[in-house]
């Protein structure tokens, strides 16, 4: 979906000059949707918070958003179905400063807005667990980049965690913020468990504002758990009982080591566990009670 016509991936051209190809300038989001083969039913999960997050990063980046969340809804519905997915799907909408010319700013640019989607399994194993490593980048301060915008430009910051990581043997990454506290993962946000509280970053702390976060918490609070949006100190990663990241992507990813130190018993807790089964449940809609959460997209 290319302003506002369907058209097959080939076809889609994009300049060599394009703005935001240069310095960054687009934002965009990152939304599953759920296939399930005993009801034949493939569920996009939670599309309305994700275009309020894509608005909100829009408004930031001085894009105007050329259709309306009813439009963009039906963009998904119908490039899903025009697919026929039967299968887990990634679905990215992307909006971004399309001018083809020379100069870094902000205003008098012209924007395109685009939706593609894509087969997507597991992005990382939520069984076996993760290895990570404090990165030695920092997060972006929010007074240098809006963390809580999803900006195609900040992913630098994300890709240089990420790879150290990895090129250092581990899966994934943690980064802290500038005053070292602990922000998020390359592309998660992170949740520790100590005496059976989850603590998790408050946005304040340069996170971006993640949607499987807050639905997280929301999961939580109804499984009796307690739950505190507080800084965290990178040694009381070492010692929490559990640790997980989440996303749209990673889903909830058990952490069993950190800094080659072992997490809890070096398996993922009970605490993980139970939310993991319970994100699941809802993400392939098992839950009555949280259908609103999903946009089943078969007739
Ligand atoms: N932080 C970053 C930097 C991310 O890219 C993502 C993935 N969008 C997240 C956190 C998790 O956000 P969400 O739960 O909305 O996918």
């Amino acid at each position: 979906f290319y302003d506002g016509e369907y058209r097959r991936y080939k076809d889609v051209h994009i300049g060599l000059m394009t703005h935001a190809l240069h310095y960054g300038t687009g934002c965009f989001e990152g939304i599953r949707a759920y296939w399930n083969p005993n009801q034949e039913q493939l569920f996009a999960l939670l599309i309305k918070p994700h275009f309020k997050r894509l608005r909100n990063s829009a408004k930031i980046l001085k894009i105007d958003l050329p259709f309306t969340d009813e439009e963009m809804l039906d963009a998904v519905v119908e490039l899903l179905r025009r697919n026929g997915y039967r299968e887990d799907v990634y679905i990215r909408p992307l909006a971004f400063k399309s001018s083809e010319e020379i100069g870094v700013r902000l205003h008098n640019l012209t924007s395109s807005f685009a939706i593609y989607t894509a087969p997507f399994g597991a992005y990382v194993d939520v069984e076996k667990g993760i290895r990570c490593m404090v990165s030695s980048w920092r997060r972006i301060d929010d007074n240098a980049a809006p963390a809580r915008a999803k900006v195609t430009g900040i992913y630098v910051n994300s890709a240089l965690a990420k790879t150290e990581a990895n090129e250092n043997g581990f899966d994934e990454a943690i980064v802290l913020t500038q005053e070292g506290h602990v922000s998020e993962g390359s592309a998660e946000n992170i949740f520790i468990i100590r005496d059976g509280v989850l603590v998790t970053p408050p946005a304040s702390d340069n996170i971006l504002e993640g949607v499987t976060r807050n639905v997280l918490i929301e999961l939580a609070a109804e499984l009796g758990l307690k739950v505190l949006e507080r800084s965290i100190d990178r040694s009381e990663l070492y010692v929490a009982d559990e640790v997980f990241l989440c996303g749209t992507g990673a889903q909830v990813s058990p952490v069993l080591e950190i800094d080659r130190r072992v997490i809890g018993d070096g398996e993922m807790g009970p605490i993980t566990r139970e939310l993991q089964k319970v994100y699941f449940d809802v993400c392939y809609g098992r839950v009555e009670e949280r259908l609103d959460w999903l946009t089943p997209i078969y007739k």
